[in-house]
């Protein structure tokens, strides 16, 4: 039996799941798939794989032979849910293993085995009645990422194929499968009869947060939510009892900005005061040029708000909730420093894991996350959640087929999810930064599903390879619509991946065993011409990353704040502040210029190859990194993203070797270093991204058949004008202003002349933008 220490057997005693121990086990015996619901923390991802070990589940000589699989939406929680797990189990800990896209711990004595869900599917295009477990726990449902209902769709029908498996081979075990959801919207589950043939699972309930958390709702909701995080959460560190602190922001630049000021306003030795060192106005007055400069991908803002009147200005001297900070405890010592760390996806695992470490002696952790902190982790230390009530979240046009992510209000759903993190290991505060009336009136109780969301060819051919031809009629949780199915197998006939009556191709069987979606697929199948392939690969795999460049207004997001005057800023605030700008701050300027100087340097030499393919210049990139002896120094100096790199360049050894071993004699053993393309291969390479975007075509709209009416001549290559070969916008066909593309300001062809731009365009995506309003991460200051 387990040996645990006291410590852990104490902290398991409390919780709600471990109360519910037989009841679950029981349901678990007597059916083949239950959905068990319990909130936040109550124990459903630390214990249930734990209840099923001592039960014998994942021992060779049981009855239930074989892994217990537990599938996690995001590499963080897999990684650091193995960890406690192991923890937990005392001297079995090294039966507890974890499997993410490039790594993995599982060896031969692994029993308990945690992953990301993509990879549990990839594992069901291997062996589809996945033998090798003899449970799955499908947890964390309620996110209704794609991966999770397509493996729910998947298991449903893996339990009856194990079934009659073992009525016929009594050496193969039925397979069990549990899901498990933090939220009790489980009817597209439990009520969907083409789920769950055979009834509806039954469901088990672990009831009760373990500790209580108190919510306190702002009075005003304020449109500058990280400008009022920054004065509440430096107010609540200076006001609030011991304990540490998780703000929920929805992206890594404003992560990056408040950790900045944070840092800042509590240096250990001098005291600032925090709340006067900024300058606020609105988005509608801030320069445009700023939309020019967000070279990383541009968001739509959108906090839901249609007239501005509803929301407040923040003011310097409005009265604060302070009172809420008031929990009649004393607040800390007011020397504590404060001890800021940054939780966002695209941040190294290595990065990610120092949340779980304990903060220095005399010192307050603050938590910067994106809501890849919402659910699944226990964060030690938590008492405070301050939550801005948005995220940035994908969204997808099926008709238009455009994509872009979104700042927009959370549900409900996920504030209470939000709001749970501070109730973790103790009882909590929740300080929300909107008012009761917004929640009410302006959050859905839930989000949508992620497959309403996404493209899915990918999914598609995924799944008909798989041997699954009735796509339509699969048993999606929630199914897309019929017109998004249809279209992802028009792209996909376009490719040749798929027959005319739906049959995979050869193409599409090669296109599927690629980890990529279908469109680079395609471009490796085709890439063999020339010696293109090690080109190709590489390409691919850089595409494939994506955001593989620091964007200029990260070098020093406020660049443009101090070369441009705000319209409002109020005459004697503005005095203020000129009279700290010191010659500290000169020297800085000096600095700045030179960096700037660099950064176009850098990208002008990267764009040598060709000066209108975005695409070439990312292959100059990576094979450029291929060629550094210090990938990170490289990264820096070069000003590119190194950890994006580095999973390009894992990436380019992968496709290597998958390429290899499906046509052997086609390419060599895997070269970092490639010599300079030839010309011709330049020209073969662009044919072969056009191979793959073939249906992402656009004209210039002055060049097309029938031109239409362009009211203004354009001044900028970002103004010129473009048509897409599919309609990509709905309105008015006749109204240009309705319809046009342009390219992005990050496109290496914005430094063309409107006359050079070229009459036709490959586009990897399209994206929408409102010009009229600037990204809020940059909201400018004044020192
Ligand atoms: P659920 O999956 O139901 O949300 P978990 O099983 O993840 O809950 O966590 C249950 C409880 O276990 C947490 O509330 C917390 O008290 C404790 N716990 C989990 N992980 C850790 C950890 N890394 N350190 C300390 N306590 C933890
Ligand atoms: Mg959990």
């Amino acid at each position: 039996s387990v040996e645990r220490s006291e410590e852990i057997q104490n902290a398991r005693m409390g919780l709600p799941v471990v109360g519910e121990e037989q009841k679950i086990m029981e349901a678990i015996h007597n059916n083949s798939v239950i959905v068990i619901w319990g909130a936040t923390g109550s124990g459903k991802t630390t214990q249930l794989p734990q209840f099923l070990f001592e039960s014998g589940f994942g021992n060779p000589d049981s009855p239930n032979p074989g892994l217990i699989g537990v599938t996690q939406p995001r590499r963080v929680a897999a990684v650091s849910m193995a960890n406690r797990v192991g923890q937990e189990l005392g001297q079995f800990s090294d039966q507890v293993s974890y499997q993410i896209r490039f790594e993995t711990t599982v060896s031969k004595k692994t029993a308990i085995k945690f992953m990301t869900d993509g990879i549990l599917l990839r594992e069901i295009a291997d062996d589809f009645a996945l033998r090798k477990y003899s449970i799955i726990i499908i947890d964390e449902a309620h996110e209704r990422s794609v991966n999770t209902d397509i493996l729910i769709g998947m298991v449903s029908r893996i339990v009856d194929l194990r079934k009659s498996m073992s009525e016929e081979d009594p050496s193969i075990k039925p397979l069990k499968v549990v899901i498990m959801s933090a939220t009790l919207r489980i009817s597209d589950f439990t009520e969907n009869h083409a789920l769950f043939r055979h009834g509806a699972p039954p469901l088990v309930q672990a009831e009760g947060r373990q500790y209580p958390v108190t919510v306190h709702f702002a009075r005003r909701t304020h449109r500058d939510y990280v400008e009022e995080a920054f004065r509440k959460v430096s107010r609540g560190h200076r006001k609030l009892p011991p304990g540490g602190i998780l703000v929920f922001l929805t992206g890594q630049n404003e992560i990056r900005q408040l950790s900045k000021r944070l840092k800042q306003a509590f240096k250990p030795t001098q005291r600032v005061d925090t709340t006067q060192a900024k300058v606020q106005f609105t988005a509608n007055d801030a320069p445009l040029e700023a939309e020019d400069l967000e070279l990383g991908g541009t968001e739509m803002h959108n906090d839901g708000y249609d007239d501005d009147s509803d929301l407040e200005i923040t003011g310097l001297d409005e009265p604060e909730d302070d009172e809420d900070f008031d929990l009649g405890e004393e607040a800390m010592d007011s020397s504590t420093k404060v001890h800021v760390l940054p939780l966002y996806s695209q941040l190294p695992t290595k990065e990610q894991m120092k949340v779980f470490e304990p903060a220095p002696e005399n010192s307050r952790l603050i938590i910067l996350a994106t809501n890849v902190a919402e659910t699944s982790l226990t964060i030690p230390g938590i008492k405070y959640v301050f939550d801005c009530g948005r995220a940035k979240e994908k969204q997808f046009d099926l008709f238009t087929g455009v994509q872009s992510f979104q700042v927009g209000w959370i549900s409900k759903a996920s504030a209470n999810q939000r709001a749970g993190r501070a109730g973790r290991t103790g009882p909590g505060h929740c300080y929300r930064l909107y008012s009761s009336a917004v929640y009410e009136g302006d959050f859905a109780e839930y989000t949508d599903p992620e497959i309403l969301r996404t493209p899915i060819e990918g999914v598609v051919l995924q799944m008909k390879s798989m041997g699954l031809h009735n796509v339509i009629n699969f048993p999606f949780p929630t199914p897309p619509s019929r017109q998004g199915l249809v279209k992802a197998e028009k792209l996909l006939k376009n490719l040749g991946a798929l027959l005319s009556d739906g049959q995979v191709t050869q193409v599409g069987r090669r296109l599927a065993t690629y980890p990529l979606s279908p469109r680079f697929g395609k471009m490796l199948y085709i890439g063999h011409q020339h010696g293109c392939l090690p080109y190709v690969i590489a390409l691919v795999s850089a595409l494939a990353v994506g955001d593989l460049f620091v964007a200029q207004n990260e070098i020093d997001p406020n660049a443009f704040a101090r070369n441009s005057k705000p319209k409002q800023l109020e005459s004697d605030d503005s005095d203020d502040e000129r009279k700290v700008y010191t010659n500290a701050d000169r020297l800085e300027d000096t600095e700045r210029e030179q960096k700037m100087k660099d950064y176009a340097r850098v990208h002008r030499l990267l764009g040598k190859h060709d000066d209108t393919s975005d695409a070439l210049k990312f292959l100059s990139a990576i094979c450029a990194y291929a060629y550094a002896s210090d990938g990170d120094a490289f990264s820096e100096q070069m000003f590119l993203r190194g950890k994006a790199f580095k999973e390009a360049t894992q990436l380019r050894r992968q496709l290597t070797d998958i390429v290899r071993a499906n046509n052997p004699g086609l390419i060599g053993s895997y070269e970092a270093r490639l010599p300079e393309p030839s010309a011709k291969q330049i020209k073969a390479l662009k044919q072969i991204v056009t191979a793959g975007f073939i249906d992402h075509v656009a004209i210039r709209a002055d060049l097309a058949p029938v031109p239409p009416e362009i009211p203004r001549a354009p001044r900028r290559a970002i103004d010129v004008p473009y048509l897409t070969l599919f309609r990509s916008r709905e309105g008015p066909a006749e109204d240009i202003s309705e319809r046009a593309v342009f390219i992005h300001p990050s496109s290496i062809m914005a430094k063309l002349t409107p006359k050079e731009m070229p009459q036709y365009i490959v586009y990897s995506h399209l994206q929408q933008s409102a010009p009229s309003v600037v990204a809020l991460d940059q909201t400018p200051k004044i020192r």
